[in-house]
């Protein structure tokens, strides 16, 4: 049973990183400019092409969204429990360090003097300065591990959401993601999308044309390279869940995503998250996990996660 457990934990966490790490190999590209620069679809970190972008970044290495969620992988270790002022310190420090690729709104949210004091409050001012638009795939990035919590995930990934995003389509898919690595990972069950879209109704009634969408045979009907859109973060949410409904393996469920361009790394990310929880870490292809550029690291974190939340 714990080998069991184990697989899936650390299928979801390898799985977020490997998506990040390979969908940044077609980030911000039009599904055209996808086949344009690779052919044959991408498929290995080593194809990963070296332009001014993606040659900031070694290959096989993952990106701002899978940071983030070591910040809060980190902060569990620590205290031995998620404490979200924690978490709000530890993004702190992490984006002190200049990390690459970080998106506008968390850049916004994060430079704030006083963000560690009163992160949701900063948040949410910086969203309504936006005239309450924004709502960016920043925090659903990074929620897949909220699901390997043992109770309390819809409040905790609603309260690390509002961290740095405080609109209720943010929230919302944070909660559903996160509810959805849960179940995959200790229930070893596809949540149906009724459930899902329950949970969605809590939050936005925008969420719910995306969970349809997630349903749709194509992953074409949610145009995830539209320029204007893509890193809206019920796309994102809705990309993860189309390949969870419809693909039956790890590789053709990220292969699907990533090729489909947009902000592929996120997508990826969320994608390779639920993919990973659904199949475990033994039926991920082991290139993937060989050439991901800070396994060891990953590795290490993976363990002392498991160790604090399942022992
Ligand atoms: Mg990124």
């Amino acid at each position: 049973m714990e080998d069991f457990l184990k697989d899936k934990f650390k299928g979801t966490l390898f799985g977020q990183a490997i998506g990040d790490a390979l969908g940044l190999g077609t980030e911000f590209m039009t599904k055209a400019e996808v086949r344009k620069c690779y052919p044959d679809g991408l498929a290995d970190y080593s194809q990963i092409v070296q332009d001014c972008h993606r040659g900031r970044w070694q290959k096989g290495d993952w990106t701002d969204d899978t940071d983030m969620m070591m910040c809060i992988v980190q902060t569990i270790i620590n205290d031995g429990e998620l404490r979200p002022l924690s978490v709000a310190r530890n993004f702190k420090e992490w984006f002190r360090r200049g990390p690459m690729g970080i998106g506008r709104h968390i850049c916004n949210v994060l430079s704030i003097g006083d963000y560690t004091e009163k992160p949701e409050v900063v948040a949410k001012k910086v969203w309504e300065m936006s005239g309450k638009k924004s709502a960016a795939n920043g925090g659903v990035m990074r929620t897949s591990v909220i699901g390997l919590l043992g109770e309390d995930v819809e409040k905790h990934a609603a309260d690390v959401c509002r961290l740095t995003h405080a609109d209720p389509r943010c929230v919302g898919s944070c909660a559903i993601v996160s509810l959805m690595v849960h179940s995959l990972v200790y229930e070893d069950e596809i949540l149906p999308i009724e459930t899902l879209v329950e949970v969605g109704s809590r939050y936005d009634k925008w969420i719910e044309p995306y969970l349809r969408m997630a349903q749709e045979d194509s992953l074409d009907a949610l145009e995830l390279d539209d320029e204007s859109t893509m890193g809206y973060t019920l796309k994102t949410m809705a990309a993860g869940l189309w390949s969870l409904y419809h693909c039956g393996s790890f590789e053709e469920g990220l292969l699907a995503v990533v090729n489909a361009g947009g902000d592929a790394d996120t997508n990826g990310a969320v994608a390779g998250s639920l993919l990973g929880a659904r199949f475990g870490y033994e039926n991920i292809p082991v290139r993937f996990i060989e050439g991901l550029a800070r396994k060891n690291v990953l590795d290490e974190k993976t363990e002392s996660l498991f160790a604090v939340l399942c022992n």
